[in-house]
């Protein structure tokens, strides 16, 4: 079953309002398993909506339409779309009811144009309207069908809900639901996982294969078509299995979580704290962690120690290792192996995990942007240097800073 959605409106063309009834309406068909296929928008100008319904019939099985239904000279949908399906508008006598009596009520004269709310296309089914006057349509013309909603989204919203989903499944034969599964990596970029995966990714029809990056974080989308959850799992395993099995070092979920849940999530199982010690990643990490609720239980605190005075006041590293001739510098492993020797020394907790780096966006020490040390200290165990060349801007290193340290306490 594929889909159109056209929504109507020179103000949208204009930039004045946004498309938000297009993304609401394609979430809504996502999960009944219509497929959506364009997005149309179109000016209040007749001859370019017919245009507009003439090629979204020639290429779709579902046209929804928002907008233009109100009473205006500018709302054209139904006189436009009637005519190109060669058919009158006819009264809705429930709808015109309404109206009347809502004029009535509140003693307001009502004009012919409000008649025009209450019309139909004829043959259509009425979708009734909650929360507005203008009467809602559907219904089938050469094989394609036609659903007319208004422009406001609490008229829309609640309309294509509660009326157009059921008219949509009772005239859908063969459409299944998309059943989707999320896979999310750490310590691997986009690129190259994509890389791991690209006979896969070349290949695949069913189930497909979506991967995208975010701050630090790396999603892959499992989908195909199932009228259950277990069917799609079925459906699933056999790629999802190929993807664990090449990427095992990286897949820490197998849903759509954060890892700093994840990791917190195995210290409390185990009965452990961590502690961290920031530099240029400037409390990001404590403030992923401190994001998660009940992360008071594994999570003692962070101690952000951007200057040199600092490193060396609060966390005892030598001056000689952090500044002058021939001295590694603050940026350097040996600094990012104090800094977390000293803090779980300091905290009293189990891991420490220290990050200092260059964030940009210039160099310093001589050490180029994105060059990032994290340290990983652990008690009664030798203490590890991760060296991490990382891209972006001065945000995005933080974040990969922060989200690889996540991941070298995962791992
Ligand atoms: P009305 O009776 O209010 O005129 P209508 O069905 O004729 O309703 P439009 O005139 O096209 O609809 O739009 C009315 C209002 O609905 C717009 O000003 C805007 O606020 C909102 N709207 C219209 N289309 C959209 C859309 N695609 N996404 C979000 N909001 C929309
Ligand atoms: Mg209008």
């Amino acid at each position: 079953m594929k889909a159109e959605i056209v929504a109507v409106g020179t103000e949208l063309l204009l930039g004045q309002i946004v498309n938000t009834n297009a993304q609401f309406i394609s979430k809504e068909c996502a999960a009944i398993g219509v497929d959506m296929y364009f997005q149309t928008v179109v000016g209040d100008n007749e001859q370019r909506l017919l245009d507009t319904f003439r090629l979204a019939a020639s290429r779709a099985d579902v046209v929804i339409c928002t907008g233009g239904l109100g009473p205006t000279q500018d709302d054209l949908t139904k006189d436009v779309l009637a005519a190109f399906v060669g058919r009158e508008l006819v009264l809705h006598e429930p709808s015109m009811k309404t109206i009347t009596e809502l004029f009535e009520s509140r003693g307001i004269h009502m004009v012919e144009s409000n008649r025009r709310q209450a019309l139909m296309i004829e043959g259509s089914d009425p979708l009734h309207n909650e929360t507005g006057l203008a009467v809602g349509n559907a219904f089938t013309y050469e094989g394609t069908h036609f659903i007319l909603l208004p422009g406001p989204p609490k008229e829309m919203k609640p309309m294509f809900t509660k009326y157009a989903v059921p008219w949509l499944q009772a005239v859908m034969t063969d459409a299944v639901p998309l059943y989707s599964k999320m896979l999310k990596f750490a310590g691997i970029g986009e690129s190259n996982l994509e890389h791991q995966l690209l006979d896969l990714i070349e290949a695949q029809t069913d189930p497909t294969i979506a991967p995208y990056a975010k701050e630090g974080e790396v999603t892959i989308r499992l989908t195909t078509r199932a009228q259950s959850q277990e069917e799609g799992e079925k459906r699933l395993f056999p790629t999802e299995q190929a993807i664990r099995v090449r990427l095992a070092d990286h897949l820490y979920a197998d849903q759509d979580v954060p890892i700093e849940n994840v990791v917190l999530q195995l210290l409390e199982q185990k009965q452990l704290t961590l502690s961290v010690a920031e530099s240029c990643s400037g409390g990001l990490l404590s403030d992923l962690l401190t994001d998660v609720p009940g992360s008071s239980k594994s999570f003692l605190g962070g101690i952000v120690c951007y200057s040199n005075a600092l490193k060396h006041k609060l966390l005892g590293v030598p001056m000689e290792i952090l500044e002058g001739d021939g001295a590694p510098g603050a940026v350097s492993s040996e600094t990012a192996v104090l800094l977390a020797e000293n803090l779980i020394a300091t905290t009293g907790s189990d891991f420490g995990i220290s990050i200092t780096g260059v964030a940009g966006p210039s160099p310093s020490e001589g050490k180029p942007v994105g060059l990032v040390y994290v340290g990983f200290a652990q008690r009664n165990a030798e203490t590890a240097v991760f060296t991490l060349q990382l891209s972006g801007n001065r945000e995005s290193v933080k974040h990969r800073a922060a989200k690889s340290a996540l991941y070298q306490l995962w791992k």
